[in-house]
């Protein structure tokens, strides 16, 4: 398997650094609202790329942060008159929905910066002992980047380039060595949360968190360090420097970054307010469309958001849809068992879309071509069975489509809920009303819906139907 690493800017061969297992850290989004779909791509993309790990037989410990404590977050806790804390659960639990509404995996590991300020105090403190790091009059800690000789080598820039470009641009009030130093640990102001250290009342940079929350969950030396491209620099490039300094070991092998989401070819983001939150797309479409969509061009370029292209997708997974009924559908109707042996030679046949699909997903994840395969696999079953082809052969199609599609996060079949399932969320539902508990109420609704459950109060109580 070849994976594209911008630290060598090559298409690399994947060793992982313990055989069949893979530590995997995706820097994940700061909560302070809902996440918009450019959000979602490195989600979608990472979530892929962990998938299909997992399909080739790897052992994937997955961890994956939350920002909880930033400007931004404080800015919209004192907008609101709330605490920060509560902000950032508000979006986290938001997050999550979205995130398993998009059929990504919850990771093995989501930390929050907030409960790892021990593990921050403890690396700055070693950082300082090193020679690496000075703290200020005010109590800033800064780290001191000439001191880490490689700095650069993610983003390949060169020092003097970036001394030259940091000359114009002349912060009052800062007092550090030079103006490459970055932040470790600043004062709080006043009315924003923050923890006692060493130095001064205040809180972390944001780029001290991830080296953190990685060392404490992966170990010192990770496989992946992924992220979307806008976090190469200057992110990215400082969780090298603060690792590779106090831990004295090469901090990830490969480094991976998604291309932009565009709108009108210019990067979604919150700033420009050219963003659809995931909540609003899932009004419009299936968010499996929207994950399909993310997958139909390579992780690494840029793609262009549009109702053409998810029109395009939308159809592209109907025709999947609709072969994987129709398997499930002879299946269900047909009086023979086992395969005959022209049936054999057709199963055979289909290996060879199989071949084609890890091909593609070998070569720095594909997912464009992958999903060529499968149409081309779907395009096979259609044409091959009929109403007299064999249960076997039915279900072992069935279960190879759901098997590549899987990897994508695909689901062809809507999971059955029990009967009792749903009695047992309609009496908490019950309970939740009588204890005014309105939200979880709500909440349950909405759960059942996502099932295919739609609820309908009347006078004789609560009745339900599936849609
Ligand atoms: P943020 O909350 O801005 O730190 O972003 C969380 C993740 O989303 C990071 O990996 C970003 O690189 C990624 N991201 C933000 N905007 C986009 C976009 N328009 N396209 C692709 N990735 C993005
Ligand atoms: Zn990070």
């Amino acid at each position: 398997m070849k994976v594209y690493n911008t630290l060598s800017r090559k298409k690399e061969e994947f060793v992982p650094l313990n055989e069949g297992k893979v530590k995997m850290y995706v820097c994940g989004p700061t909560v302070y609202n809902f996440i918009h779909i450019g959000n979602a791509r490195p989600m979608i993309v990472f979530d892929t790329v962990r998938r299909y790990m997992e399909y080739k037989g790897y052992e994937v410990n997955f961890v994956s942060n939350f920002t909880d404590v930033d400007d931004k977050i404080i800015k919209k806790a004192v907008e609101e008159g709330v605490s920060a804390q509560e902000i950032s659960q508000r979006y986290i639990n938001e997050c999550k929905k979205d995130m398993s509404d998009m059929n990504v995996k919850p990771a093995t590991t989501h930390p929050l910066a907030t409960q790892e300020i021990d593990g921050m105090l403890k690396m700055i403190g070693s950082l300082m002992e090193k020679g690496f790091a000075y703290a200020v009059e005010d109590g800033t800690v800064y780290f001191r980047t000439r001191k880490f000789e490689e700095y650069g080598k993610l983003s390949h820039k060169n020092l003097d380039d970036l001394q030259a470009g940091h000359r114009s641009i002349k912060v009052t009030g800062e007092d550090k060595e030079d103006s490459l130093d970055f932040v470790l640990w600043k004062p709080k102001k006043e009315g924003e949360p923050y923890w006692e250290s060493p130095w001064c009342k205040g809180r972390p940079g944001w780029h001290i968190e991830c080296s953190v929350m990685a060392k404490k969950y992966l170990g010192d030396e990770i496989d992946i360090h992924a992220g979307g491209e806008d976090l190469i620099f200057p992110h990215h490039e400082n969780e090298i420097a603060q690792s590779e300094a106090c831990n004295g070991k090469i901090f990830a092998k490969y480094w991976l970054h998604n291309g932009f989401l565009n709108i009108d070819n210019k990067k979604m983001s919150k700033s420009e307010g050219n963003f659809f939150t995931v909540r609003e797309i899932g009004e419009k479409y299936d968010l499996q469309v929207l994950r399909f969509f993310m997958l139909s061009a390579h992780y690494r370029s840029p793609l262009n958001f549009s109702a053409e292209l998810m029109d395009a997708a939308s159809s592209g997974l109907e025709r999947i849809h609709n072969a994987a009924e129709n398997l499930r559908h002879l299946s269900k109707n047909t009086d023979l068992q086992s395969m005959a042996d022209e049936e054999r030679e057709l199963w055979k046949g289909s290996d060879v879309f199989v071949e084609k699909f890890e091909k593609a997903m070998d070569d720095d994840f594909n997912t464009a071509d992958a999903i060529s395969a499968i149409f081309e696999y779907v395009k096979y079953c259609n044409t091959n069975v009929k109403q007299e082809s064999s249960q076997e052969l039915l279900d072992s199609l069935y279960q190879r489509m759901e098997q590549l599609c899987d990897v994508l996060g695909i689901i062809l079949a809507k999971e059955e809920v029990l009967d009792e399932e749903i009695e047992r969320l309609i009496a908490e539902r019950q309970a939740a009303r009588k204890e005014k508990n309105f939200a979880r109420a709500d909440e349950i609704r909405a759960i059942l819906s996502d099932k295919g459950i739609v609820l309908e109060d009347t006078r004789e109580g609560v009745k339900w139907k599936r849609v």
